[in-house]
């Protein structure tokens, strides 16, 4: 006799995490490259006096206070354990085991796994050749069998390519999909976005003003915030959709040092712009460099950009381990590589032209 596991996991690797060697730099895991910020780390040693206690499980003043930042009634938000646990028990939320999740590829490397978790089967949609979302193909691989899909993923800035999505694409695909399908706008990197793109937020509602309830906004602390480690992320949308995902939440997953470096992130909004105002600097002159090098580049509007490498990506994974810079390679489609601070990025860059040099 053996413990019997379900069948339908058997294969699912499980996620794999960027590297860390010591030593080297670390650019896998769009992770923030400074430290928080001291008002955080003020708020983080007096909430460690409180660590005895349960966290409040319904994280009632951080919620308010993102209600109050988003002109929004508290009803219509939810924290979380990381964004990506709000992607986990959103699919629960609404998608029974016979049903099928939807998104574009490349995308979230979570999205296919947490839809495995629950038996649902992923329905992937290639991006188009400029490697952004192609959201009219999504949409009609929904319609194709629609009663079949219980939720869609749409990444904006999309990890790992850092393409954005017009409001116009948005507005049509919203329109075009059937509305017992939720529709997850994924903006871990909104902050970072400065190219005039919409803030998912204005979905939440119709053309008319009407409040929609399939359509919900997924924001994290981990990014633009840096507070990765600490775990905490929120949802934005319609109280019967986030009431079923507050149903399904597992106790205490946020901890109280995460609400409490959360809310004061977020009464040091001015500080937090300048760092975002940083990366948003370093991205730029990084593209250009890259791009001098002879090394193609996808316009970004995330803390990372994207080589598609294709077939070669394996061997400039290889390249960069050995100067001691971690990027993220995926299989033979392109490396992501996270933009950190000035020295880190020169590191990386200095690598890279070593890399384009041998290639010529
Ligand atoms: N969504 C996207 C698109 C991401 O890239 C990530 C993290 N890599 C997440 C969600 C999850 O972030 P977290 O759980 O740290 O909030």
């Amino acid at each position: 006799m053996s413990v019997r596991i379900r069948a339908d996991l058997e294969g699912i690797p499980g996620y794999v995490p960027g590297r860390t060697i010591p030593g080297a730099i670390k650019l896998a895991s769009n992770e923030s490259g400074v430290g928080p910020l001291p008002s955080v780390a003020k708020a983080l040693e007096s909430a460690g006096e409180l660590i005895n206690r349960y966290p409040d499980n319904n994280a009632t003043s951080l919620t308010g206070k993102l209600a109050a930042k988003f002109g929004v009634d508290p009803r219509n938000v939810v924290v979380g354990c990381g964004s990506v646990m709000l992607c986990q028990e959103l699919i629960q939320a609404v998608c029974t085991a016979e049903q099928r999740v939807a998104f574009g590829w490349r995308s979230f490397e979570a999205y296919p796994l947490l839809a495995r978790t629950i038996g649902a089967e992923p329905v992937m949609v290639p991006n188009t050749a400029s490697h952004a979302l192609d959201l009219r193909s999504l949409a009609e691989a929904i319609n194709a069998d629609a009663e079949s899909v219980g939720l869609v993923f749409v990444c904006t800035p999309n990890n790992p390519t850092g393409t954005t999505l017009g409001a116009d694409e948005i507005e049509e695909f919203v329109a075009a999909v059937p509305s017992h399908v939720t529709v997850v706008l994924d903006e871990a990197y909104r902050e970072f976005a400065v190219d005039g793109s919409p803030d998912g937020t204005r979905f939440l509602t119709d053309a008319h003003g009407n409040p929609r309830d399939n359509v919900v906004v997924l924001r994290t602390f981990s990014k633009a915030y840096g507070l990765a480690g600490l775990r905490v992320g929120y949802a934005i949308g319609h109280p019967r959709l986030l009431d079923a995902v507050r149903a399904v939440h597992v106790p205490f997953t946020v901890n109280s040092l995460a609400l409490a470096a959360a809310e004061a992130s977020l009464d040091a909004e001015a500080e937090l712009a300048e760092r975002v105002a940083d990366v948003v600097a370093e991205r730029g002159r990084v593209i250009d460099e890259l791009r001098a090098a002879g090394i193609e580049v996808v316009d970004s509007q995330a803390n990372f950009v994207w080589l598609p490498l294709g077939d070669d990506t394996p061997r400039f994974d290889e390249f960069m381990t050995e100067r001691k810079v971690i990027v993220r390679a995926f299989a033979a489609d392109g490396a992501r590589v996270t933009i950190s601070t000035p020295a880190d990025n020169d590191a990386f860059l200095s690598a890279a032209r070593e890399w384009a040099a041998a290639e010529r």
